[in-house]
Protein backbone atom coordinates (compact mmCIF):
# COMPACT_ATOMS: atom_id res chain seq x y z
CA UNK A 1 0.00 0.00 0.00
CA UNK A 2 0.57 3.33 -0.29
CA UNK A 3 1.90 5.25 2.17
CA UNK A 4 1.20 8.95 2.37
CA UNK A 5 2.72 11.86 4.29
CA UNK A 6 2.97 15.66 5.32
CA UNK A 7 6.10 17.20 4.88
CA UNK A 8 7.12 21.01 6.45
CA UNK A 9 9.66 22.93 6.02
CA UNK A 10 10.09 25.26 8.24
CA UNK A 11 10.49 29.42 7.52
CA UNK A 12 12.42 32.07 9.42
CA UNK A 13 12.93 29.18 11.94
CA UNK A 14 16.20 28.08 9.98
CA UNK A 15 17.77 31.77 10.70
CA UNK A 16 17.45 31.01 14.17
CA UNK A 17 20.49 29.46 15.57
CA UNK A 18 20.60 27.44 18.80
CA UNK A 19 16.85 28.24 19.51
CA UNK A 20 16.16 25.95 16.86
CA UNK A 21 14.97 23.51 18.38
CA UNK A 22 13.15 24.87 20.70
CA UNK A 23 11.22 27.03 17.80
CA UNK A 24 10.66 23.64 16.18
CA UNK A 25 9.75 21.89 19.53
CA UNK A 26 7.35 24.74 20.38
CA UNK A 27 5.63 24.40 16.69
CA UNK A 28 5.40 20.96 16.96
CA UNK A 29 3.58 20.98 19.97
CA UNK A 30 1.28 23.28 18.13
CA UNK A 31 0.79 21.11 15.20
CA UNK A 32 -0.50 18.11 17.69
CA UNK A 33 -3.06 20.05 19.37
CA UNK A 34 -4.32 21.63 16.03
CA UNK A 35 -4.15 17.63 14.61
CA UNK A 36 -5.48 15.61 17.71
CA UNK A 37 -9.39 16.41 16.85
CA UNK A 38 -8.23 14.16 13.59
CA UNK A 39 -6.87 10.91 14.58
CA UNK A 40 -3.56 9.44 15.38
CA UNK A 41 -0.74 10.39 13.84
CA UNK A 42 2.97 10.70 14.52
CA UNK A 43 5.29 13.75 14.23
CA UNK A 44 8.96 13.72 13.89
CA UNK A 45 11.62 16.24 12.82
CA UNK A 46 14.87 15.88 10.83
CA UNK A 47 17.15 18.37 9.10
CA UNK A 48 14.91 21.38 9.05
CA UNK A 49 12.17 19.38 8.11
CA UNK A 50 8.96 18.09 10.25
CA UNK A 51 7.29 15.19 8.90
CA UNK A 52 3.56 13.71 9.86
CA UNK A 53 2.44 10.25 9.86
CA UNK A 54 -0.87 8.66 9.78
CA UNK A 55 -0.45 5.89 12.33
CA UNK A 56 -4.36 4.95 11.23
CA UNK A 57 -6.83 4.57 8.68
CA UNK A 58 -9.32 7.46 9.88
CA UNK A 59 -6.82 9.71 9.76
CA UNK A 60 -7.85 12.58 6.85
CA UNK A 61 -4.73 13.44 5.26
CA UNK A 62 -6.73 16.58 3.18
CA UNK A 63 -8.32 17.51 6.66
CA UNK A 64 -4.61 17.42 8.38
CA UNK A 65 -3.15 19.33 5.21
CA UNK A 66 -5.69 22.14 5.36
CA UNK A 67 -5.06 22.34 9.13
CA UNK A 68 -1.23 22.93 8.50
CA UNK A 69 -2.35 26.91 7.07
CA UNK A 70 -3.14 28.15 10.24
CA UNK A 71 0.20 26.79 11.72
CA UNK A 72 2.85 29.94 12.33
CA UNK A 73 6.42 29.08 11.53
CA UNK A 74 5.69 26.82 8.72
CA UNK A 75 6.91 28.17 5.39
CA UNK A 76 5.50 25.64 3.63
CA UNK A 77 4.27 22.02 3.34
CA UNK A 78 3.09 19.30 1.46
CA UNK A 79 1.91 15.51 1.07
CA UNK A 80 4.54 13.56 -0.29
CA UNK A 81 4.77 9.53 -1.08
CA UNK A 82 7.22 7.72 0.90
CA UNK A 83 9.20 5.44 -1.08
CA UNK A 84 12.29 3.19 -0.02
CA UNK A 85 15.59 4.52 -1.12
CA UNK A 86 15.92 2.57 -3.97
CA UNK A 87 15.39 4.23 -7.12
CA UNK A 88 13.50 1.30 -8.63
CA UNK A 89 11.07 1.94 -5.89
CA UNK A 90 10.98 5.75 -6.69
CA UNK A 91 10.41 5.07 -9.97
CA UNK A 92 8.01 2.23 -10.04
CA UNK A 93 5.72 3.68 -7.55
CA UNK A 94 6.25 7.87 -7.64
CA UNK A 95 4.51 8.11 -11.08
CA UNK A 96 1.21 6.98 -10.60
CA UNK A 97 1.26 8.21 -7.39
CA UNK A 98 1.14 11.47 -9.02
CA UNK A 99 -1.12 11.51 -11.45
CA UNK A 100 -3.98 13.62 -9.70
CA UNK A 101 -1.03 16.76 -9.25
CA UNK A 102 -0.02 16.02 -13.16
CA UNK A 103 -3.56 15.40 -15.02
CA UNK A 104 -4.07 19.22 -15.39
CA UNK A 105 -0.96 20.36 -16.05
CA UNK A 106 1.28 20.18 -19.66
CA UNK A 107 4.46 20.74 -18.41
CA UNK A 108 6.62 19.74 -15.42
CA UNK A 109 10.02 19.43 -14.49
CA UNK A 110 11.78 17.04 -11.87
CA UNK A 111 14.15 18.38 -9.09
CA UNK A 112 15.89 15.80 -7.14
CA UNK A 113 17.29 16.82 -3.46
CA UNK A 114 19.71 14.17 -1.62
CA UNK A 115 20.84 14.60 1.61
CA UNK A 116 21.36 11.67 2.02
CA UNK A 117 24.92 11.63 0.26
CA UNK A 118 25.37 8.15 0.26
CA UNK A 119 22.85 7.27 -2.22
CA UNK A 120 24.08 5.82 -5.57
CA UNK A 121 22.70 8.73 -7.66
CA UNK A 122 23.51 12.02 -7.54
CA UNK A 123 20.65 14.51 -7.83
CA UNK A 124 20.60 15.19 -11.67
CA UNK A 125 20.63 11.54 -12.17
CA UNK A 126 17.43 11.25 -10.82
CA UNK A 127 15.63 13.99 -11.74
CA UNK A 128 16.53 12.55 -15.15
CA UNK A 129 15.36 9.31 -14.75
CA UNK A 130 12.39 9.98 -12.64
CA UNK A 131 11.41 12.69 -15.69
CA UNK A 132 12.20 10.04 -18.28
CA UNK A 133 9.60 7.74 -16.30
CA UNK A 134 6.94 10.58 -16.26
CA UNK A 135 7.25 11.25 -20.07
CA UNK A 136 6.46 7.60 -20.81
CA UNK A 137 3.51 7.40 -18.25
CA UNK A 138 1.78 10.71 -19.00
CA UNK A 139 2.05 11.43 -22.90
CA UNK A 140 0.37 15.04 -22.36
CA UNK A 141 3.22 15.96 -20.68
CA UNK A 142 6.63 18.09 -21.81
CA UNK A 143 9.57 19.31 -20.00
CA UNK A 144 10.06 22.77 -18.99
CA UNK A 145 13.00 23.75 -16.58
CA UNK A 146 12.27 27.20 -16.79
CA UNK A 147 8.44 27.85 -15.99
CA UNK A 148 6.67 24.58 -15.15
CA UNK A 149 3.33 24.25 -14.30
CA UNK A 150 4.46 21.36 -11.86
CA UNK A 151 7.43 20.80 -9.71
CA UNK A 152 7.66 17.08 -8.82
CA UNK A 153 10.29 16.81 -6.01
CA UNK A 154 12.50 13.33 -5.16
CA UNK A 155 14.39 14.33 -1.58
CA UNK A 156 15.78 11.28 -0.90
CA UNK A 157 16.39 11.87 2.86
CA UNK A 158 17.94 9.51 6.54
CA UNK A 159 15.33 6.62 6.70
CA UNK A 160 13.37 7.25 3.25
CA UNK A 161 12.70 8.79 -0.07
CA UNK A 162 9.94 10.99 -0.71
CA UNK A 163 7.69 11.86 -4.05
CA UNK A 164 6.10 14.97 -3.99
CA UNK A 165 4.28 17.38 -6.23
CA UNK A 166 4.55 21.12 -5.87
CA UNK A 167 3.74 22.95 -2.46
CA UNK A 168 1.58 25.04 -0.43
CA UNK A 169 2.45 28.29 1.36
CA UNK A 170 2.54 28.14 4.74
CA UNK A 171 1.52 30.76 7.27
CA UNK A 172 5.03 31.70 7.93
CA UNK A 173 5.73 34.22 11.01
CA UNK A 174 6.92 31.85 14.17
CA UNK A 175 5.41 29.27 16.39
CA UNK A 176 2.68 30.57 18.54
CA UNK A 177 4.17 30.85 21.99
CA UNK A 178 7.92 31.17 21.31
CA UNK A 179 7.56 35.02 22.48
CA UNK A 180 5.43 35.06 25.29
CA UNK A 181 1.96 35.72 26.10
CA UNK A 182 -0.14 39.59 25.88
CA UNK A 183 -3.23 40.77 25.78
CA UNK A 184 -5.14 41.60 22.97
CA UNK A 185 -7.72 44.81 23.71
CA UNK A 186 -11.10 43.45 21.68
CA UNK A 187 -13.93 44.90 20.56
CA UNK A 188 -15.99 44.00 18.05
CA UNK A 189 -14.94 45.51 15.30
CA UNK A 190 -12.23 45.25 12.08
CA UNK A 191 -9.31 46.44 13.87
CA UNK A 192 -8.38 44.47 16.57
CA UNK A 193 -8.84 41.22 15.75
CA UNK A 194 -6.41 41.89 13.06
CA UNK A 195 -4.14 42.92 15.49
CA UNK A 196 -4.20 39.71 17.61
CA UNK A 197 -3.61 37.71 14.48
CA UNK A 198 -0.57 39.80 14.02
CA UNK A 199 0.95 39.33 17.29
CA UNK A 200 0.19 35.64 17.09
CA UNK A 201 2.03 35.46 13.50
CA UNK A 202 5.43 36.74 15.21
CA UNK A 203 4.88 33.92 18.04
CA UNK A 204 2.93 35.64 20.85
CA UNK A 205 0.11 33.24 22.63
CA UNK A 206 -2.50 35.51 23.58
CA UNK A 207 -4.73 36.73 25.85
CA UNK A 208 -8.06 38.26 25.27
CA UNK A 209 -9.87 41.57 27.45
CA UNK A 210 -12.93 43.10 26.17
CA UNK A 211 -15.35 45.88 28.06
CA UNK A 212 -18.69 45.40 27.77
CA UNK A 213 -21.11 47.95 29.36
CA UNK A 214 -25.09 46.28 29.39
CA UNK A 215 -27.39 47.21 28.98
CA UNK A 216 -26.20 49.65 26.76
CA UNK A 217 -24.00 46.93 24.82
CA UNK A 218 -25.82 44.00 24.52
CA UNK A 219 -24.98 40.23 25.17
CA UNK A 220 -25.00 39.93 21.49
CA UNK A 221 -21.86 42.20 21.14
CA UNK A 222 -19.92 39.71 23.65
CA UNK A 223 -21.13 37.13 21.38
CA UNK A 224 -19.71 38.46 18.39
CA UNK A 225 -15.88 39.02 20.31
CA UNK A 226 -16.22 35.75 20.83
CA UNK A 227 -16.91 34.29 16.94
CA UNK A 228 -13.88 36.42 16.67
CA UNK A 229 -12.01 35.32 18.49
CA UNK A 230 -12.74 31.41 17.68
CA UNK A 231 -11.17 32.60 13.94
CA UNK A 232 -7.95 34.39 15.09
CA UNK A 233 -7.76 31.08 18.06
CA UNK A 234 -7.60 28.84 14.65
CA UNK A 235 -4.11 30.48 14.36
CA UNK A 236 -3.39 31.18 17.96
CA UNK A 237 -4.64 28.30 19.89
CA UNK A 238 -7.35 28.68 22.82
CA UNK A 239 -8.01 32.20 23.92
CA UNK A 240 -8.76 32.99 27.84
CA UNK A 241 -11.25 36.13 27.72
CA UNK A 242 -11.75 37.98 30.39
CA UNK A 243 -14.90 40.52 30.18
CA UNK A 244 -14.85 43.42 32.15
CA UNK A 245 -18.14 45.21 33.72
CA UNK A 246 -17.49 48.46 32.45
CA UNK A 247 -20.83 50.29 32.59
CA UNK A 248 -20.52 51.72 36.20
CA UNK A 249 -16.94 52.98 34.86
CA UNK A 250 -18.86 55.23 31.65
CA UNK A 251 -21.94 56.22 33.52
CA UNK A 252 -19.39 57.89 36.47
CA UNK A 253 -17.41 59.49 33.57
CA UNK A 254 -20.52 60.76 31.65
CA UNK A 255 -21.70 61.97 35.09
CA UNK A 256 -18.80 64.06 36.74
CA UNK A 257 -15.81 64.32 33.67
CA UNK A 258 -16.21 66.90 30.94
CA UNK A 259 -17.49 65.80 27.91
CA UNK A 260 -14.21 66.48 25.79
CA UNK A 261 -12.59 63.96 27.44
CA UNK A 262 -14.81 61.48 27.69
CA UNK A 263 -13.32 59.18 25.17
CA UNK A 264 -9.79 59.49 26.60
CA UNK A 265 -10.52 58.51 30.56
CA UNK A 266 -12.20 55.53 29.01
CA UNK A 267 -9.25 54.80 27.24
CA UNK A 268 -7.04 55.39 30.37
CA UNK A 269 -9.62 53.35 32.51
CA UNK A 270 -9.70 50.45 29.82
CA UNK A 271 -5.92 50.77 30.44
CA UNK A 272 -5.41 50.60 33.76
CA UNK A 273 -7.52 47.48 33.94
CA UNK A 274 -6.00 45.81 31.33
CA UNK A 275 -2.78 46.28 32.00
CA UNK A 276 -3.55 44.11 36.22
CA UNK A 277 -5.43 41.96 33.93
CA UNK A 278 -2.87 41.26 31.84
CA UNK A 279 -0.14 41.15 34.57
CA UNK A 280 -2.61 38.59 36.56
CA UNK A 281 -2.71 36.06 33.47
CA UNK A 282 1.13 35.94 32.99
CA UNK A 283 1.34 38.60 30.09
CA UNK A 284 4.13 41.03 29.29
CA UNK A 285 2.74 43.60 26.95
CA UNK A 286 -1.39 44.53 25.53
CA UNK A 287 -2.05 44.95 21.90
CA UNK A 288 -4.91 47.11 20.23
CA UNK A 289 -6.26 47.41 16.99
CA UNK A 290 -5.50 51.13 17.11
CA UNK A 291 -3.92 52.73 13.62
CA UNK A 292 -2.51 56.62 13.62
CA UNK A 293 -5.18 58.88 12.95
CA UNK A 294 -8.28 56.65 12.02
CA UNK A 295 -10.46 58.36 14.86
CA UNK A 296 -9.89 61.16 17.89
CA UNK A 297 -8.44 58.70 20.23
CA UNK A 298 -5.81 57.62 17.82
CA UNK A 299 -3.86 60.67 17.04
CA UNK A 300 -0.02 60.38 18.99
CA UNK A 301 -1.21 63.02 21.71
CA UNK A 302 -4.04 60.99 22.48
CA UNK A 303 -1.85 58.08 22.49
CA UNK A 304 0.64 59.40 24.67
CA UNK A 305 -2.42 60.01 27.25
CA UNK A 306 -3.12 56.34 27.22
CA UNK A 307 0.13 55.15 27.43
CA UNK A 308 1.39 57.36 30.28
CA UNK A 309 -1.22 55.06 32.70
CA UNK A 310 0.45 51.65 31.20
CA UNK A 311 2.70 49.39 33.39
CA UNK A 312 3.61 47.41 30.23
CA UNK A 313 4.00 47.76 26.24
CA UNK A 314 1.22 49.08 23.91
CA UNK A 315 1.77 46.89 20.75
CA UNK A 316 -0.60 48.17 17.82
CA UNK A 317 0.76 46.28 15.00
CA UNK A 318 -1.98 48.18 12.68
CA UNK A 319 -0.74 51.45 13.73
CA UNK A 320 0.67 52.17 10.15
CA UNK A 321 -1.88 50.51 8.43
CA UNK A 322 -4.51 51.79 5.65
CA UNK A 323 -7.94 50.60 6.42
CA UNK A 324 -7.98 48.86 3.27
CA UNK A 325 -5.02 46.79 4.74
CA UNK A 326 -6.59 45.58 7.37
CA UNK A 327 -9.56 45.26 5.70
CA UNK A 328 -7.74 42.49 4.06
CA UNK A 329 -6.24 40.73 6.48
CA UNK A 330 -9.59 40.65 8.42
CA UNK A 331 -10.92 38.96 5.22
CA UNK A 332 -8.41 36.28 5.23
CA UNK A 333 -8.98 35.54 8.30
CA UNK A 334 -12.36 35.41 7.64
CA UNK A 335 -13.63 37.67 10.29
CA UNK A 336 -14.41 40.72 8.22
CA UNK A 337 -18.19 39.21 7.91
CA UNK A 338 -18.84 38.74 11.54
CA UNK A 339 -16.71 42.61 12.36
CA UNK A 340 -18.84 44.20 9.83
CA UNK A 341 -22.49 42.77 12.29
CA UNK A 342 -23.84 46.09 13.55
CA UNK A 343 -23.99 45.79 17.59
CA UNK A 344 -22.84 48.82 19.81
CA UNK A 345 -19.57 48.35 21.21
CA UNK A 346 -18.57 50.19 24.39
CA UNK A 347 -16.82 53.03 22.69
CA UNK A 348 -19.97 53.96 20.81
CA UNK A 349 -22.22 54.52 24.11
CA UNK A 350 -21.48 58.24 25.51
CA UNK A 351 -19.17 59.82 22.45
CA UNK A 352 -18.29 63.38 22.90
CA UNK A 353 -19.70 65.59 20.27
CA UNK A 354 -16.25 66.97 20.03
CA UNK A 355 -13.37 65.02 21.31
CA UNK A 356 -10.39 66.60 22.35
CA UNK A 357 -7.88 66.01 19.48
CA UNK A 358 -4.52 67.64 21.19
CA UNK A 359 -4.80 65.97 24.68
CA UNK A 360 -2.24 66.42 27.30
CA UNK A 361 -1.79 64.28 30.13
CA UNK A 362 -2.24 67.06 33.12
CA UNK A 363 -5.55 68.20 31.06
CA UNK A 364 -6.59 64.26 31.63
CA UNK A 365 -5.38 63.54 34.99
CA UNK A 366 -7.41 67.43 36.21
CA UNK A 367 -10.37 66.02 33.86
CA UNK A 368 -10.58 62.62 35.79
CA UNK A 369 -9.68 64.01 38.96
CA UNK A 370 -13.86 63.39 40.25
CA UNK A 371 -13.58 59.66 39.81
CA UNK A 372 -12.37 57.06 42.58
CA UNK A 373 -10.20 55.77 39.92
CA UNK A 374 -8.97 52.88 42.70
CA UNK A 375 -11.95 51.69 43.70
CA UNK A 376 -13.89 51.82 40.30
CA UNK A 377 -10.58 50.06 38.84
CA UNK A 378 -10.78 47.41 41.68
CA UNK A 379 -14.42 46.53 41.26
CA UNK A 380 -13.99 46.20 37.82
CA UNK A 381 -10.83 43.75 37.94
CA UNK A 382 -12.88 41.47 40.71
CA UNK A 383 -15.68 41.00 39.17
CA UNK A 384 -14.43 40.41 35.78
CA UNK A 385 -15.62 37.10 34.32
CA UNK A 386 -12.94 34.09 32.23
CA UNK A 387 -13.72 31.58 30.12
CA UNK A 388 -12.40 30.25 27.41
CA UNK A 389 -12.30 30.61 23.59
CA UNK A 390 -11.11 27.90 20.94
P1 LIG B 1 -11.85 48.05 16.30
O1 LIG B 1 -12.14 47.95 14.87
O2 LIG B 1 -10.91 47.01 16.80
O3 LIG B 1 -13.10 48.14 17.12
P2 LIG B 1 -11.69 50.87 16.25
O4 LIG B 1 -11.02 51.44 15.09
O5 LIG B 1 -13.15 50.82 16.26
O6 LIG B 1 -11.10 49.41 16.51
P3 LIG B 1 -11.68 52.12 18.85
O7 LIG B 1 -13.10 51.77 19.04
O8 LIG B 1 -11.23 53.51 19.07
O9 LIG B 1 -11.13 51.73 17.43
O10 LIG B 1 -10.80 51.21 19.72
C1 LIG B 1 -9.42 51.18 19.58
C2 LIG B 1 -8.91 49.90 20.20
O11 LIG B 1 -9.29 49.84 21.57
C3 LIG B 1 -9.51 48.67 19.58
O12 LIG B 1 -8.82 48.26 18.42
C4 LIG B 1 -9.39 47.69 20.70
O13 LIG B 1 -8.08 47.16 20.78
C5 LIG B 1 -9.65 48.55 21.92
N1 LIG B 1 -11.07 48.51 22.30
C6 LIG B 1 -12.07 49.30 21.88
N2 LIG B 1 -13.25 48.95 22.43
C7 LIG B 1 -12.99 47.90 23.25
C8 LIG B 1 -13.78 47.06 24.10
N3 LIG B 1 -15.08 47.22 24.22
N4 LIG B 1 -13.16 46.09 24.78
C9 LIG B 1 -11.83 45.90 24.65
N5 LIG B 1 -11.04 46.64 23.87
C10 LIG B 1 -11.60 47.62 23.16
MG1 LIG C 1 -14.12 49.64 18.07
Amino acid sequence: MNKEIILIKNGELALKGLNRSTFEEVMIKNIKRKLKPFGNFSVKRAQSTITIEPMDDNFDMSIALEQMQYIFGIAAFSKALVCEKDINDILSRGPSYLADALSGVKTFKVEAKRSDKSFPLTSPEISKLMGGELLKKYKHLSVDVHNPECVVTVEIRDFAAYVRAGQIRGAGGLPVGTAGKAAILISGGIDSPVAAYMMAKRGVALSAIHFASPPYTSPRAEQKVRELLEKVSAYSGPIRLGVVPFTEIQEQIAKNCPEEFFTLIMRRMMMRISCILAENSGCLALITGESLGQVASQTLPALAVTDEVCTMPVLRPAIGMDKEEIIKISKKIDAFDISIQPYEDCCTVFTPKHPKTRPTVLQCIEAEKALDIDALISRAVENTEFSYVE
